[in-house]
């Protein structure tokens, strides 16, 4: 008799898991239930609606690092189905991804639906069977089956069974995963941005500065990269690597903190307080307001200008000291008080999830219950942003079906 694979949840990881066991046992009779009327749902909106995939890095060791939590057991698991194997996957199907400046990888047509169009084609060529609007409730693991209960009572059963249920927010959300005996990190969000209530900057939202460095005071974290002001504080690409490396962190303050901007990335103190003696000769006759000598945007820097309680009118050559330092000081270590979180165009995700002590990474297998299989985000990893999340998807959940193809045989 044929063995059979249910697999939980329709999003990238457990089609993709279904595709592949499908594909590579056609034997196996493989089940997908998803527990909303829509599949796919987050592949559609991913990107910005074009769906960023994977991330052009093809060294193992430097693509880990950019998972705050679960790198080591990334790591691992890349050594099985990389970025590589991810552009190839699509390739083969005739989806082309393409590389931008800073690496995301997206499909050639810009488009998400392309990727959803894409996983449907595939799940209906290998005859996976999806059942929709269909939660699992309950899991019994029993004389080497499972047995599922659904939210409509109706009762499955099944040889192997794979949860691919993504993150929740809410460590109550997992009881039903708990009571088959693993263990949950704590669900904190990650990927959010600043925000400043009441500060004067946010006047000046959708001025950006190339490169700054933001730093937490009293902690070690610290990032640097693109940073926006927004109509709530701070944001860009240095803001949500910050979110996310101090994910556990910030939650742990309930998100009040301190925050350092240097605007100027390249400049510490000592070496801004060099150059301002330099530009009191090379500009000596020119306003302050009228030259701005490091490139910031001249929204920041007369707003930095009248934060410093500097005289704008002043002439380089009299720029008295104590005005001088005040600049100094906000240029490259301008102190902001946080006060909450802002989603990041709703692209969070969650950190936290089962634990990764409780899963083979050779198989994805659970340590606690044979059979069980878990993959993408309902584990305790967690990527920045840039394609990260749904390579560990693509990978998690090809070692899955790899595994389970395997053992059903
Ligand atoms: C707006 C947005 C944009 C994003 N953009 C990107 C991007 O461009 N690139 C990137 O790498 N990452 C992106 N991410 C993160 C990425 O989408 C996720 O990491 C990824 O979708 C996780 O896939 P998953 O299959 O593990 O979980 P999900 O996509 O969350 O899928 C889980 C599915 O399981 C279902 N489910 C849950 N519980 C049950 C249950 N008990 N029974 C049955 N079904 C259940 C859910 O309804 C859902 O359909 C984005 C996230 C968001 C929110």
């Amino acid at each position: 008799m044929s063995k059979q694979l249910i697999v939980t949840g329709g999003g990238a990881a457990g089609f993709f898991c279904a595709i592949n066991a499908a594909r590579l046992n056609p034997l196996l009779k493989v089940t997908l239930v998803e527990k909303t009327g829509k599949l796919l749902s987050k592949v559609k909106v991913s990107g910005g609606g074009r769906c960023n995939v994977t991330h052009a890095c093809f060294d193992i060791v430097e693509m880990s690092k950019k998972y705050p939590r679960g790198g080591n057991f990334v790591k691992k698991t890349f050594h099985q189905f990389f970025t590589t194997d991810t552009i190839e996957w699509f390739r083969e199907r005739n989806v082309s991804l393409k590389e931008e400046k800073d690496g995301r990888m997206f499909p050639v047509t810009d488009s998400s639906q392309t990727i959803v169009d894409c996983l449907l084609k595939e799940a209906n060529k290998y005859g996976v069977e999806i059942v929709m609007n269909a939660e699992v409730k309950t899991i019994l693991a029993k004389e080497e089956k499972f047995e599922i209960q659904l939210s409509d009572s109706r009762l499955l059963t099944t040889d192997y069974l794979c949860i691919a249920s993504g993150g929740y927010p809410k460590s109550s959300m997992f009881d039903w995963l708990k009571e088959l005996g693993h263990s949950i990190e704590e669900p904190v969000p990650s990927l959010f941005t600043f925000n400043m209530p009441g500060h004067p900057i946010r006047e000046l939202m959708g001025v950006s500065v190339e490169n700054a460095r933001v730093k937490i005071v009293g902690s070690k974290l610290e990032q640097e990269g693109p940073l926006l002001i927004t109509h709530w504080g701070l944001s860009g690409p240095a803001v949500l690597k910050l979110s996310a490396w101090g994910a556990r962190e910030l939650a742990g303050s309930n998100w009040h903190f301190a925050i350092i901007v240097n605007w100027l990335h390249d400049f510490n103190e000592q070496q801004l307080r060099d150059r301002f003696q330099t530009l009191r000769f090379e500009i000596a006759a020119q306003k302050v307001a009228n030259k701005n000598p490091f490139g910031l945007p001249n929204r920041l820097w007369e707003f930095l200008l009248t934060y410093s309680e500097v005289n704008a009118e002043r002439r380089w050559t009299d720029l008295p000291a104590k005005e001088a330092n005040r600049l100094i000081k906000n240029l490259c270590s301008c102190e902001f008080d946080v006060k909450g979180k802002t989603t990041f165009k709703e692209e969070f995700v969650t950190a936290g999830g089962i634990k990764l002590s409780e899963i083979d990474h050779h198989s994805m297998m659970s340590k606690k219950v044979p059979n069980l299989f878990f993959a993408g985000e309902v584990m305790d990893v967690d990527g920045v942003t840039g394609g990260f999340n749904f390579q560990h998807a693509w990978t998690s959940s090809f070692i899955a079906a790899k595994s389970i193809a395997a053992l059903s045989v």
